[in-house]
């Protein structure tokens, strides 16, 4: 009898690694046509100062608004654009698209109190050839300011081919671009590497944020965080903010700015004027 059990549990699991390697194969297919028949989409993540909640910037996040299987995050398809290079175009929209529209709300409401727009730029994508040029025309093509841009970069891509990505690094601050370590404290970098990183942010994933009120070590870890970056000069975030006490903690850890569905949740680029009071709510 437990033959017969592990045999079927076995077809079953069978026939979903197939299914899922057939869906696979499919998604790799159409992320090719979803640039040019308009698929992707992007929301906007307010960036809050932690003390007033007041809005300072906005995270660009990427959908896929796929014909068949709906709206979809980038956790179901952004490793798959990365293995396939797929990403390095996906990326050169979402820099010019985020770019435009940021331009676009600044060009509407010179007083707009949003400074900046975060865009997430994959390893692949940042070190193809002539990606600093692809930044300095996305920025002239939407008449926009290097001030204006802040690029999220992984922990793991200033850490490996130090040289072409520093050199690069340094050629987008000497622009006046920012640049910020998404996800920080997963990877591996040691402290004493973070002080010489061409950086200007760190934003502290939210695996670190999730459990600050309950356990002593991580609160004090991203205490830790905070005191050294400021104490290097660097801008910290921190990711993934759900309730008033984390905020109230990251307060008085003196930790400056902040994103999560505390203060909001990923919107639509309409929503946004609205939220910072700008223009009078559209009834729906
Ligand atoms: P990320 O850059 O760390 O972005 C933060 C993710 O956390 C977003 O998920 C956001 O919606 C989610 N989030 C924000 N606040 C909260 C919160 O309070 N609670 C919870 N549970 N989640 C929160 P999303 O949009 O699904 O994006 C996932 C990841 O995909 C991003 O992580 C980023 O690494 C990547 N990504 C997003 N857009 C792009 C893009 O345009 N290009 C590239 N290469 N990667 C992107
Ligand atoms: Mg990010
Ligand atoms: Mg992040
Ligand atoms: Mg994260």
């Amino acid at each position: 009898l437990a033959k017969g059990v592990g045999k079927a549990t076995w077809r079953r699991y069978r026939n979903e690694l197939h299914t899922e390697m057939v869906e696979r194969l499919a998604l790799r297919t159409s992320l090719l046509e979803a640039i040019d028949d308009e698929q992707f989409v992007l929301q906007y993540q307010p960036i809050v100062d932690v003390s007033t909640r007041e809005v300072v910037g906005v995270e660009s996040l990427l959908r896929w608004q796929h014909p068949e299987r709906g709206s979809l995050g980038p956790a179901h398809f952004i490793e798959l654009a990365e293995e396939s290079g797929a990403v390095v175009s996906i990326g050169a929209w979402v820099l010019r698209e985020a770019l435009q529209q940021f331009a676009s709300w600044r060009a509407a409401d010179p007083d707009l109190p949003l400074r900046y727009v975060s865009v997430n730029v994959s390893p692949r994508q940042f070190r193809q050839p002539g990606f600093v040029d692809q930044v300095r025309r996305a920025l002239d093509d939407a008449g926009a300011r290097p001030e204006w841009l802040l690029l999220e970069i992984t922990e793991s891509l200033v850490l490996h081919d130090a040289d072409q990505v520093w050199a690069d690094l340094k050629e987008l601050r000497a622009l006046g671009v920012r640049i910020a370590i998404d996800d920080f404290g997963t990877g591996y970098s040691s402290l004493s590497y973070l002080r010489h990183m061409p950086v200007d942010v760190l934003k502290i994933d939210k695996s670190f944020i999730d459990d600050i009120l309950a356990s002593r070590q991580q609160r004090a870890l991203v205490d830790a965080i905070v005191t050294l970056a400021h104490n290097l000069d660097l801008t910290v975030v921190a990711e993934g903010i759900e309730d008033g006490a984390q905020r109230e903690l990251l307060d008085l850890m003196g930790c400056p700015y902040g994103q999560g569905y505390l203060f909001s949740a990923p919107l639509w680029p309409s929503e946004i004027p609205t939220l910072l009071g700008r223009t009078t709510a559209v009834a729906a």
